[in-house]
């Protein structure tokens, strides 16, 4: 299965973007929901996770019923540099997993990975093609300080922790040029889905 990864900083524009392949049949597996899922106590990972927690930080982690306290968890992990790195090096794998579980299923004719910090994490290991969205970052901070309850300079510090727009186009095969008006993003998707099905199509054939 051909995977393309999608990815762009914050407010770049890759639900819209991921919503038009979506219209035309593509799946689309999100790593930022597989992200926000890890904890989740009703699987077997989830229980997996919080028993990890649980067993570094105590139960100063756990809410009374048993789930994460992601306050606390934020919290402590803003003052505590190493407890993010183990949290990470917990995490990571177990997303990644369910990444590939997910790629694995996924039936269209070629799959789409989104995940804004595809480059930082380097899930590009797991594409075959990368595709940025692209916008400048005043269209990027404007969007994003339109759509979250957020001040400017809250986005600024999003921004500066991710990866820069000069490194993600670095790791690009094709570019989405978002900083036009959303009608525009139509024709690019469009005749990037037709690319991505005949590469798919080229894929199977050398398999
Ligand atoms: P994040 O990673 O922060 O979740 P994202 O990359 O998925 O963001 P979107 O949510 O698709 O970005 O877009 C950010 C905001 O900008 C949304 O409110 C969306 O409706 C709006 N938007 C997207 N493209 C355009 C455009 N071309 N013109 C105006 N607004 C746009």
């Amino acid at each position: 299965m051909l995977v393309v990864g999608v990815t762009g900083g914050i407010g770049s524009g890759k639900t819209t973007v991921t919503d038009l392949f979506a219209a035309q049949g593509i799946e689309i597996v999100d790593a930022d929901v597989i992200a926000r899922s890890i904890f989740d106590s009703t699987s077997a990972t989830g229980q997996q996770a919080l028993a990890a927690v649980a067993a570094k930080f105590g139960p100063q982690a756990l809410l009374a019923d048993g789930e994460l306290d992601r306050a606390w968890l934020r919290q402590h992990i803003f003052t505590h540099p190493e407890a993010k790195q183990w949290l990470n090096e917990l995490t990571h794998p177990l997303i990644r997993q369910q990444i590939l579980e997910q790629l694995a299923q996924a039936s269209s004719p070629y799959v789409i990975l989104s995940a804004p910090l595809l480059v930082e994490n380097r899930l590009t290991q797991l594409c075959d093609r990368v595709l940025v969205v692209d916008v400048d970052e005043h269209h990027q901070r404007q969007r994003t300080l339109t759509r979250d309850q957020v001040n400017a300079s809250q986005v600024d510090a999003i921004m500066a922790a991710q990866a820069s727009r000069t490194e993600r186009l670095a790791a690009a095969d094709n570019v989405i040029d978002n900083n036009g008006e959303p009608a525009a993003l139509t024709k690019q998707v469009e005749r990037l889905h037709e690319l991505y099905l005949r590469l798919a199509l080229a894929k199977a054939d050398n398999n």
